[in-house]
């Protein structure tokens, strides 16, 4: 029997994968992008921008059977390459088995092959230039304009994967189910440009992702295949040594100058793009509900963007399209029970990695630059070598063990910080730590995974 069509609003990253997984699953696809496509732009008409993949993106590229045309894309970046203010450098590996690193990948190409896939292999009809305008919460109608004029869609099992700004989920301020709350960061970023030599080559180690932390602000830069890295300030929007500051050609070289001087012969182009480039805001969405009724369900950033300091946008996005797929499976037909078991499994989640992302800038930019923090670190990964069943480092359940769920990663978290700070409370050296009491703490507080 023809499956009822399914519509998507957004072709991102999330709406274009999922409308591959659900095509595979036999659904007849529809998606309305508000741009035009992206096929008929080259990579050279925008700015380079990479996105990190860890485990559980992989993941659900494998589940959509694509993942063997997006492994050529991805460069690894094995730990945090440190650039300290007075130009010394250390690598800090971020797991300590081969196969624990993450990937740079550009958000462009990617995109790209989603749709590319999604329309040529599995027949997904996308429109482009199709953009929701409004939603009359009322009516359950969603008006849309198209080139050829405005028209409207009933809200009946939609999916809505219009990114962080969703116009859909902006109609439900205050108004139940969704009632969203959207916490805008008082911290702004700006993506510049470290090109590559003449030759083509790297100007920094490839295989790392490059950090200058330096407290309140930072800089940090990932490796593009072209042998250029994509640079982001991420910075107060207000206040001292905040983006209201660099108004000048002037101020952004003085800036510069005294807080990235080591950055600063890598970047020829510094002063146009800073002014060229658009200064981005960053936030969390925490929606009361993701889904009205049976009407739509929102998915990926419209569900629950959060700022990107631990790299999981698009891999909870991705990872969201499995858990909608499995939650399908077993409940076929009845659009209302999907939704909500969607939400119910997915839900604790989200909340743990807004939390996570949160707490990680404050590590990536502050944390690093603690005495203890490479104490702390050697230590975490010390008790995972001598109960590996035991004790996980958070940033490797969150970036290596697709199979921890996030809320899990949080409170095991939670636990393990205050261990370590506990543990490493009267030593500078792991020398120095009583690994007897270590383990019979590790024992007592974190049962086995
Ligand atoms: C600076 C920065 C760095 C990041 N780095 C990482 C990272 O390293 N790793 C990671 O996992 N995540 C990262 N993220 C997060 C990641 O980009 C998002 O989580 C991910 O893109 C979410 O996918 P999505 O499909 O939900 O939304 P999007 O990718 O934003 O897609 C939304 C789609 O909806 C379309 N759309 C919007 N409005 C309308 C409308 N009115 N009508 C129709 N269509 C519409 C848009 O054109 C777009 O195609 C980063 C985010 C930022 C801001």
């Amino acid at each position: 029997m023809q499956k009822t069509p399914v519509k998507i609003l957004g072709a991102g990253l999330c709406g274009s994968l999922l409308s591959i997984i659900l095509a595979r699953r036999g659904y007849p696809v529809v998606i309305y992008e508000a741009r035009s496509d992206p096929r008929d732009l080259s990579q050279a008409a925008g700015r380079s921008i990479n996105l990190a993949m860890s485990s559980r993106g992989i993941k659900a590229l494998k589940y959509a059977g694509i993942f063997d045309q997006v492994e050529p894309l991805l460069m690894p970046m094995t730990g945090r390459m440190l650039h300290f203010q007075n130009g010394t450098q250390e690598l800090q590996p971020y797991g300590q088995k081969e196969d624990e690193v993450i990937y740079s990948v550009s958000r462009f190409n990617l995109n790209q092959i989603l749709i590319d896939t999604a329309e040529k292999k599995y027949q997904v009809e996308i429109k482009f230039e199709h953009k929701v305008l409004s939603y009359d919460t009322n009516e359950d109608k969603i008006l849309m304009q198209s080139p050829a004029g405005e028209y409207s869609l009933d809200a009946e099992a939609i999916i809505v994967a219009n990114g962080a700004g969703s116009v859909i989920r902006k109609a439900f301020n205050d108004i139940e189910p969704i009632k969203p709350k959207e916490s805008i960061l008082p911290h702004s970023y700006k993506e510049l440009t470290i090109p590559a030599n003449a030759d083509g080559s790297f100007q920094l180690q490839e295989d790392a992702l490059h950090i200058w932390p330096r407290g309140q602000f930072m800089l940090i830069a990932l490796p593009n295949p072209a042998g250029d890295f994509t640079l982001t300030l991420f910075m107060p929007t207000n206040g001292e040594n905040s983006f209201s500051e660099l108004v000048s050609d002037k101020k952004v070289n003085e800036f510069f100058n005294h807080f990235f001087a080591s950055a600063v012969p890598l970047l020829p182009n510094l002063n146009d793009e800073f002014k060229k480039n658009p200064t981005g805001i960053l936030g969390t969405v925490r929606c009361q509900h993701w889904h009205d009724a049976d009407k739509l369900l929102l998915m990926g950033d419209a569900a629950h963007a959060l700022v990107p300091f631990h790299a999981q946008g698009m891999n909870f996005a991705f990872d969201d399209c499995v858990e909608l797929d499995k939650v399908i499976e077993n409940n076929e037909g009845d659009w209302l029970k999907i939704f909500q078991n969607f939400e119910k499994n997915q839900y604790k989640n989200a909340q743990a990695i807004q939390e996570m992302a949160l707490d990680n800038y404050i590590e990536m930019r502050d944390g690093v630059l603690d005495p203890k923090y490479a104490l702390r670190k050697e230590l975490s990964f010390e008790l995972e070598q001598r109960m590996p069943n035991r004790f996980i480092p958070r940033y490797s359940m969150v970036m290596f063990h697709d199979q921890i769920p996030y809320a899990v990663s949080y409170q095991r978290g939670e636990i393990q910080k205050k261990l370590l700070e506990e543990l490493t409370k009267n030593a500078d050296k792991l020398e120095e730590i009583d690994f007897n009491q270590a383990e019979k703490l590790v024992a007592s507080r974190l049962t086995p995974l």
